[in-house]
């Protein structure tokens, strides 16, 4: 009988779980909404209390052989848990979650972060299929990645690898959460797409709103989101020199403008970078939406080798 696995993608205010099969099939999955102060427990309280129940109308616990989960904040994944910095789930840093997990259901667990599960959902059964060498860009408040190489997550010393959003393209910029000036994510970003656009018109609040003036020929907008493609530009220029990519995967909530977005993109960088390294290069939209860190979160507990038999 094929292998069931929990995945679980754990935000800032909600939880997502699916039961994931042997080949990434998603059986059954369901969200909770964690609002910290209605449900006075702790975000870990609220996974092994999810977990527990989705086990339960599913055959329980025994039925499973493994918990992979997709995370926000800066997780480590060598040893299973969250670093200091939890990013915004509240009592979260420093949360041992792997242990926690095993202690609770005997099974193993792995854990890693939600961009990079996030790829690696991509690369098991979405956009990235049958590709080795993969550079996944997400584009939303900030800008998040992942990179796989030779058919393996570049995870670091740590497991922090991949912060795509956090190196300087602007020396001496805009300050970014990180600590830093003049980062990558704070001019790529939808956010920063929708700043500088409301600088020209205030009625410009949101990516949909920008893509659809363009579509209507605004030519300010147009303006706007061609600097904002060229800034996106950069960086991917830069990464494609350093990791030689075959495709580049485009996430978040405008990666499905192709004609505005995608199109444009692949342009500019094919312009900016080394002939060679743009021969065959390919530009693609995420394909998995919401499911690709509970599915990526699953892949990575099996890439872990815990389950050779499996692979
Ligand atoms: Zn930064």
């Amino acid at each position: 009988m094929d292998k069931k696995y929990i995945g679980v993608d754990v935000g800032g205010t909600s939880v997502k779980l699916g039961i994931v099969d042997g080949q990434g099939n998603v059986l059954e999955q369901r969200e909770v909404i964690y609002s910290e102060e209605k449900d006075r427990r702790s975000m870990m309280d609220v996974i092994t209390d999810s977990i527990h129940s989705l086990a339960d109308d599913n055959g329980g616990i025994g039925k499973f052989s493994g918990i992979g989960v997709s995370a926000a904040g800066c997780i480590n994944s060598v040893t299973g848990s969250v670093a200091g910095n939890g990013g915004n789930v509240k009592g979260w840093s420093n949360t041992q979650v792997c242990r926690i997990l095993t202690d609770e259901f005997g099974l193993p667990a792995a854990l890693a972060n939600d961009a990079n599960c996030a790829i690696l959902g991509e690369l098991w059964t979405g956009a990235a299929q049958g590709y080795t060498d993969v550079l996944g860009i997400t584009l939303g408040t900030g800008v998040g990645g992942g990179v796989i190489t030779g058919g393996k997550l570049l995870e670091g010393a740590h497991g922090f690898a991949g912060e795509l959003g956090h190196f300087t393209t602007h020396a001496g910029g805009e300050h970014c959460i990180c600590g830093q000036d003049g980062c990558y994510e704070r001019y790529a970003s939808t956010s920063a797409l929708i700043r500088s656009a409301e600088e020209t018109d205030p009625g410009f609040s949101s990516g949909r709103i920008i893509f659809r003036a363009v579509e209507e020929g605004d030519q300010r907008a147009a303006a706007v989101l061609d600097k904002w493609i060229s800034e996106i530009a950069y960086g991917i220029a830069g990464f494609v020199h350093v990791f030689d990519p075959q495709i580049i995967l485009i996430g978040g909530g405008v990666s499905a403008q192709q004609k505005l977005l995608i199109q444009p993109l692949k342009e500019k960088v094919l312009s900016m970078i080394m002939p060679d390294f743009a021969a065959d290069l390919q530009f693609r939209s995420a394909a998995l939406g919401n499911n690709a860190g509970l599915v990526g979160a699953v892949y990575y507990l099996l890439s872990k080798e815990l389950f050779s038999d499996n692979m």
